[in-house]
């Protein structure tokens, strides 16, 4: 198989999303959306009662359970390392074993997963055929952006806030109506957010450099188009 995997990181609000919707369309990738396999998840057990059997995972001999889980990411916390990392690989293999290329936006999100992930990538798809790109923007945007972020309420689609898309009322790519993302926006949940990402996630960048990984930094403050440009040549 020589399909392409395009890893994306950066920090809340750094448009990781919005670029790896860009690139799956242009490289014919499929998006590989950690926070949509977590928040799958967290909606299909709303309707799990207390004693329910499904309620918990269990990985290497630890038992989590999933509305725990979502109490954490209700809080802008990071779930348990484990039980992301179990669901993002049983999704990879999926995917791997239907041929698709991918794009990862927001996983391995923390050293744990990256040790657990990159070897499953490297199995699957080769050393060579696996790309990093590190979207930088400052913290001072990171709070700007999500403050002013919006979803549609459709398909959930993230509106990231700048002059070309302030004044939208409607989900640009469905119609549906704009809203604010209850919880997960205020100013203390990003700053939590922020906090986590810098001790959990950036230390990502030194593990794939000793994994033979190249990360490549570009500069997120840009128009989306330009960022786009950006990791184009970055991954060539
Ligand atoms: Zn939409």
């Amino acid at each position: 198989m020589n399909k392409q995997i395009i890893i994306l990181f950066g920090a809340p609000g750094a448009g990781k999303g919005t670029q790896a919707e860009l690139l799956s369309d242009k490289l014919n990738l499929y998006y590989f959306e950690t926070s949509k396999i977590l928040e799958q998840k967290f909606h299909e057990s709303e309707d799990f009662s207390s004693d329910s059997p499904e309620r918990v995972i269990e990985v290497e001999g630890e038992r989590y359970d999933i509305l725990d889980e979502k109490k954490l990411w209700k809080e802008g916390k990071l779930c348990s390392p484990p039980f992301v990392t179990y669901l993002v690989k049983e999704k990879i293999k999926k995917l791997a074993g239907q041929g698709e290329g991918l794009v990862l936006a927001g996983s391995p999100r923390t050293i744990y997963e990256g040790e657990k992930i990159i070897p499953l990538l490297k199995e699957l798809y080769g050393l060579e055929n696996i790309k990093t790109v590190l979207i930088e923007i400052s913290p001072e945007e990171t709070l700007f952006r999500n403050t002013h972020r919006r979803i549609c309420e459709l398909m959930r689609h993230p509106i990231l806030y700048n002059e070309e898309t302030k004044n939208l009322k409607i989900c640009p790519l469905d119609g549906s109506r704009l809203v604010e993302r209850k919880g997960l926006d205020d100013p203390e949940t990003i700053k939590i957010r922020l906090k986590e990402y810098k001790e959990r996630t950036l230390p990502l960048v030194d593990f794939f450099e000793k994994q033979e990984i190249k990360v490549k930094k570009i500069n997120g403050e840009q128009t989306v188009a330009d960022v786009h440009k950006d990791i184009l040549k970055a991954i060539r």
